[in-house]
């Protein structure tokens, strides 16, 4: 059988896949089973921060794998405390709890929030607010933290104390932490699978300045936004906001499975011995990854995110088939006139891999896609977009 025969027959049937089967790799080039080469703007969902393979990353994984791949978080390791270290270094947090997922991520995040509120306010001020159109992962509490209906139809009864506030209306979300003991506000700054969209900054200011008066745990979800895709190391900095607590995943370990929490000064020690673990969090391989990507996450790198993120914006921005632009950084929604889907068939038949977020094209290139090949995919989105 071939492999995407062998992929049908035993593979459980949750992915839609398109119908190419990726052998390798390097950079932002991927190719496939017959020897086809793909620009690739999707970089695994964000996750291979420097695209495929490469070089510095794989040595530093490599020399690690070398030494030792597991221990427990019983005993210390020095990829996991350097890691925090950096991540504390760059941010002005606090902790670190490390975990595999971003699901994982926002579940410690919420583990966090909610214990705060105990402590400090009492136990029935356990409500999560989050936002109509979020993400937030596929575990049954993160389901039920994810505001889009069509996730929660099959897998009822969901975790209780999750309500969702309309994005970008704080009159809204005023209302609802007037009418809940609410313990957290969950936010994306850019929701990326609700269809790559910005939430404004006035909206996003008030929203952390309502949760500071109020003593409410913030929650800024960086799993897809962070690790410089939105053009600053996590996209809260883009709205001069700072958060109780942030998660990460996706791009953290440029193609390895990491999830963090980043706790900030009021909650840094709310977590005690035994409330929460981790059986892989902060493996020593995904975190020397995660040590060489963040390592090399600096202000070039950053200026040069912005930098083909203002191409990409003036290349589609009125371009036929293309009806409006969205995004931040090397997140970009491309809302065309031809369906998304059939947009992404034609471009991955020219070459091009891209993706969809609802109703958009969606584009999540390595942040440091070379120039000529950034140009070429984009002249094939905009060809097979008009
Ligand atoms: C992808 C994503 C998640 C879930 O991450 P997993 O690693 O798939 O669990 C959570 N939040 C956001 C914003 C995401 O984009």
């Amino acid at each position: 059988m071939d492999i995407q025969e062998l992929d049908r027959e035993y593979v459980a049937g949750t992915y839609a896949r398109f119908p190419v089967t990726i052998v390798g790799g390097k950079g932002s080039l991927v190719t496939d089973i017959d020897g086809k080469d793909y620009i690739d703007m999707t970089s695994g969902i964000a996750v291979n921060s420097f695209g495929a393979c490469d070089d510095v990353w794989y040595k530093a994984i490599c020399e690690q794998a070398a030494k030792i791949q597991h221990m427990s978080n019983l005993f210390y390791t020095e990829p996991c405390a350097k890691l925090a270290h950096m991540l504390c270094e760059r941010t002005g947090m606090k902790k670190v709890f490390f975990s595999n997922s971003g699901a994982e991520a926002n579940e410690c995040a919420v583990k966090v929030a909610r214990k705060y509120a105990a402590d400090t306010k009492g136990e029935d001020y356990y409500t999560v607010i989050t936002l109509k159109n979020s993400f937030h992962g596929r575990t049954i509490t993160m389901l039920s933290a994810t505001g889009q209906d069509h996730y929660h139809e099959l897998f009822r009864p969901l975790t209780p104390g999750f309500v969702h506030a309309e994005a970008d209306n704080f009159e809204y979300l005023k209302v609802l932490a007037d009418a809940h003991k609410t313990a957290a506000i969950m936010i994306e700054c850019v929701q990326g699978e609700g269809g790559v969209v910005a939430l404004s900054e006035d909206y996003v200011k008030a929203v952390a300045q309502f949760a500071k008066e109020n003593d409410i745990v913030l929650i800024v979800d960086e799993v897809q936004t962070g690790n410089g895709r939105s053009g600053q190391l996590y996209s809260y900095m883009n709205y001069g906001i700072t958060p109780d607590i942030v998660s990460t995943a996706k791009g953290l370990a440029g193609g390895l499975p990491l999830g963090a929490t980043l706790l900030g000064e009021k909650v840094k020690d709310t977590l005690k011995p035994g409330d929460h673990g981790s059986t892989f969090g902060g493996n020593p391989v995904a975190c020397a990854g995660g040590v060489s990507i963040l390592g090399r996450i600096d202000d070039e790198l950053l200026a040069g995110v912005r930098e083909k993120s203002k191409y990409l914006f003036e290349e589609f921005t009125g371009a036929p088939g293309i009806e409006a632009v969205s995004g931040m950084g090397l997140m970009m929604g491309l809302k065309t006139t031809k369906p998304a889907k059939d947009v992404v068939n034609a471009c991955i038949a020219e070459g091009v891999l891209c993706l969809t977020a609802k109703d958009r094209v969606r584009l999540l290139p390595a942040l440091n896609i070379p120039d000529d090949l950034l140009k070429r995919a984009a002249e094939v989105i905009k060809k097979c977009c008009a």
